[in-house]
């Protein structure tokens, strides 16, 4: 198996097998990130794709879940993406989920008719990270879409059944705006229907723009007290039903729930948190943290 700098797959793909299609990011634009920051992106040939198809099949021949390395891989138009999705079902004949991640973005070059084809062929399972449904914190953070793009191509995603999860990050607004980043976001995941939304945390890191802003007293960071408070706004405020995964390294205490049934029990825990652990053993945990 060959992957290229840095391999990023999100905790819930744990089981999955893992195959590089693409390495880097076609963005590189959002300002608290710098994952691929020097890496070019570019796409695996389908002769190397299909050397390591081989060899997954040599030790996993039952496979049933793929994940698809890179930080967009659903970025290739639909032309460039199905021979790639058709040569897995060459090989993994089991295989009935085809994940990877995917930006807002790259759903937009995307006509309905072919992202049914595309769900045909097996993919069924795009991680977005969105980090929140909040046009100011959109903005602020670079994302490149807006609160009514995010509705708009994931309505195509639901039309053409194609599963989808969502990535909520707290403290992404800066001190003192993770009530609104919060309430408006539910607004938006409401109306939609991920499977599951997973939630991170802001971590500053010093080779990202984001850092440079706080440095220069452009950003503040939200305390850690209020990244609690504003997963709870969160939970309080979804109306749908859906699994929250708070359990990404960035997440001071992993939580996990499924909502609305278990709303009370992790509004609770998060609550007794904030009441016993003080905010300098939260800093001391995020300062310590050397990755997403
Ligand atoms: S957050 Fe994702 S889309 Fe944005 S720059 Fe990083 S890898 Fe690219």
């Amino acid at each position: 198996m060959q992957f290229t700098g840095r391999t990023w797959r999100p905790p819930y793909e744990a089981h999955s097998c893992i195959i590089e299609l693409t390495a880097g990011c076609t963005y590189n634009k959002c300002k608290f990130c710098s994952l691929y920051k020097n890496e070019p992106f570019k796409i695996r040939t389908l002769e190397a794709f299909e050397k390591d198809l081989q060899e997954i099949k040599s030790y996993q021949p039952h496979t049933r879940r793929i994940f698809l390395t890179g930080a967009n891989p659903f970025a290739l138009s639909y032309e460039k993406l199905k021979p790639y999705i058709l040569i897995i079902r060459d090989y993994l004949i089991k295989c009935q989920h085809i994940v990877m991640f995917a930006s807002i973005r790259d759903i937009q070059n995307k006509e309905l008719w072919q992202l049914k084809k595309l769900r045909a062929m097996g993919i069924n399972g795009l991680s977005i990270g969105t980090e929140s449904g909040d046009n100011g914190t959109l903005s602020f953070a670079g994302k490149g879409y807006t609160p009514n793009d995010i509705i708009k191509q994931c309505r195509k995603l639901d039309n053409a059944g194609i599963e989808y999860y969502f990535v909520y990050m707290t403290g992404l607004a800066g001190s003192g705006n993770g009530y609104k980043n919060a309430v408006n976001s539910a607004k938006i995941f409401n109306k939609l229907n991920p499977y599951f939304i997973s939630v991170d945390s802001l971590t500053l890191f010093p080779d990202t723009e984001m850092y440079t802003l706080a440095e220069n007293k452009m950003f503040t960071p939200a305390g850690e007290k209020e990244r609690l408070e504003e997963l709870q706004t969160l939970i309080k405020n979804l109306q749908i039903r859906t699994h929250l995964l708070a359990n990404s390294v960035s997440n001071f205490i992993p939580l996990t729930a499924y909502l609305p049934k278990d709303r009370d029990k992790i509004i609770s825990e998060l609550q007794y948190i904030i009441d016993t652990v003080s905010e300098e053993e939260m800093l001391n945990y995020r300062k310590n943290l050397n990755s997403l």
